[in-house]
């Protein structure tokens, strides 16, 4: 948006840092209910992040009833109806059932994902500043964050104050270093990949290879193109990635041959589109998600490793659990968005953490492939069982006119 801040107000009932699929949504879900909110990213609106992006079930009932889903269809994303899983033994295709406002699954890139967030929060109210950083964190006399200072691209400095500061900012979290939040269950193991884009590979549907200590994927997306990533450990990753472009490349292929030949040659026959991308893999974590006068979502919040596709899921269902929070505003409604976050993700981050290892047996990762469907089926039923929000029926309106909850907010203190 604006190449410098030039916010409306200066006071905020929430400031939000960082507005992509974590921050966008929470500042989408809290301006839906009237609230006056501010997202900022230092990045440009509409750019890339380094990430696949094949959505779950909970994720895209998650869209549908935020109305954002209607955009990404709009835009040609593909409708995935079959999700094939590929083990040594043999080839499982999943259908995937129409129910409750999900016809399918959909793997939209983030330069659509990320802007169609924040195109419906700015929609309904919410003021999202790009290419703007925050800097650090202001405190009241009691050491109770209530406000960030910013700079924009200029150099230029302001501060903005709000009761609540929400860290969306991703893995590596300045929030989350700044207020000190706790870190607890490490993941122990972790991969490192390569994805690229393709033109002309003809796959239909979800397809998840997981087998001879490699995990590899096809997911279609926008504009014609499959995504296709490999994931293979660490070490193994940092010897690929060595070398000029057309050794990494090679490096990819072979990774690719060894997981599935069938896939390798269409790849080899197909054109990319796009750089190779590599991503060596941070160790997963949750952190503590709120505290006095912040909070964390998304990746900030719990991290785990992309091998089981489910950060953004996991940041759409956090967004929304937040925003319920935040809106009631009161210290025991945002400990409890912690509770159910963990009570939600601990167990698919102990999955998550034996897939990442690499180390199962056909036997083993099938298991845990039903362990994780189990654990979504959980997610997805939490997330339709919530009460619908009270909505304001014109957030635009009612955020110039209407009273916003700076007042519960404020009791909070
Ligand atoms: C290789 C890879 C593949 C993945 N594949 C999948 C997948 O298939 N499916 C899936 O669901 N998930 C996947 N994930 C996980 C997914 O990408 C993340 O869970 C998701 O991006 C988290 O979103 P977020 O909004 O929390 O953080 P991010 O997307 O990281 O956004 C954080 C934003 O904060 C901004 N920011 C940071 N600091 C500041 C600051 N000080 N001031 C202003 N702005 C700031 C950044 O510019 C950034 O735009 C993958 C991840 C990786 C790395």
């Amino acid at each position: 948006m604006n190449a410098k801040p030039n916010p409306s107000h200066d006071r905020y009932d929430a400031i939000v840092v960082g507005a992509r699929c974590a921050g966008a949504a929470t500042a989408l879900r809290m301006a839906q209910q009237g609230m006056r909110v501010l997202a900022i990213d230092r990045s440009a609106y509409g750019s890339d992040t380094r990430s696949t992006h094949a959505l779950m079930r909970p994720a895209v009932h998650l869209l549908d009833s935020w109305g954002v889903l209607d955009r990404l269809k709009e835009a040609i994303t593909p409708t995935v109806r079959t999700t094939a899983f590929y083990y040594d033994d043999e080839v499982i295709e999943v259908p995937i059932k129409p129910s409750g406002g999900v016809d399918g699954l959909y793997a939209p890139r983030r330069t659509l994902l990320d802007a169609s967030l924040v195109d419906a929060a700015r929609q309904c109210g919410a003021e999202v500043l790009h290419r703007v950083s925050v800097r650090g964190l202001l405190r009241d006399t009691n050491g109770r964050v209530s406000g960030v200072t910013l700079e924009g691209e200029s150099g230029a400095h302001r501060e903005l104050h709000a009761p609540l500061v929400i860290g969306a900012d991703g893995v590596r979290s300045n929030v989350a270093g700044w207020v000190e939040a706790e870190t607890y269950q490490p993941a122990t193991r972790r991969t490192g990949g390569f994805y690229a884009y393709f033109r002309g590979i003809d796959r239909p549907g979800y397809h998840w290879y997981f087998l001879r200590q490699t995990g590899a994927g096809a997911l279609p997306t926008n504009d014609g193109l499959t995504l296709v990533f490999v994931a293979v450990a660490p070490e193994r990753f940092e010897r690929a990635a060595r070398g000029n472009h057309a050794e990494r490349k090679a490096a990819f292929l072979r990774i690719l041959q060894g997981c599935d030949a069938s896939l390798a040659a269409e790849v080899a026959g197909a054109e990319q589109v796009g750089p190779l991308y590599g991503f060596p893999v941070a160790f997963g974590f949750h952190r503590s998600c709120s505290g006095p006068g912040w909070a964390l979502v998304g990746d900030a919040g719990y991290f785990r490793d992309p091998l089981t596709a489910h950060g953004i899921t996991d940041a759409f269902r956090d967004a929304e659990l937040l925003a319920r929070a935040a809106a009631d505003g009161s210290p025991a409604a945002l400990a409890s968005y912690q509770a159910t976050r963990d009570q939600l993700s601990q167990r698919f981050a102990r999955i998550t953490d034996e897939v990442a290892g690499l180390a199962w047996d056909t036997e083993r990762i099938k298991v845990l492939h039903r362990d994780m469907s189990r654990e979504m089926k959980r997610e997805l039923e939490h997330l339709q069982q919530l009460s619908p929000l009270e909505q304001w029926p014109d957030a635009r309106f009612t955020r110039a006119n209407g009273p916003t909850t700076l007042g519960p907010l404020a009791i909070a203190q």
